[in-house]
């Protein structure tokens, strides 16, 4: 399963970029986050999960 991120949902905490900066970072405008591995199977993709604020991430 991909990982994605619904944008509507992002708020631009960085909690996902922090945790696990392999598979998410910040756009160019450093106000969403983004999928940059979205194949990963990284424990922390779990963690930035549970952690979102917006619940802006799926997988
Ligand atoms: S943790 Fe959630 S709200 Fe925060 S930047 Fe990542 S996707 Fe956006």
């Amino acid at each position: 399963m991909a990982i994605v991120i619904n944008d509507e949902d992002c708020m631009g905490c960085e909690t996902c970029v922090q945790l696990c900066p392999d598979v998410f970072e910040m756009n160019e405008a450093g106000d969403k986050a983004i999928v940059i591995n979205a194949d990963s199977d990284a424990d922390c993709v779990d963690e930035a999960v549970d952690s979102c604020p917006g619940s802006a991430i799926a997988k």
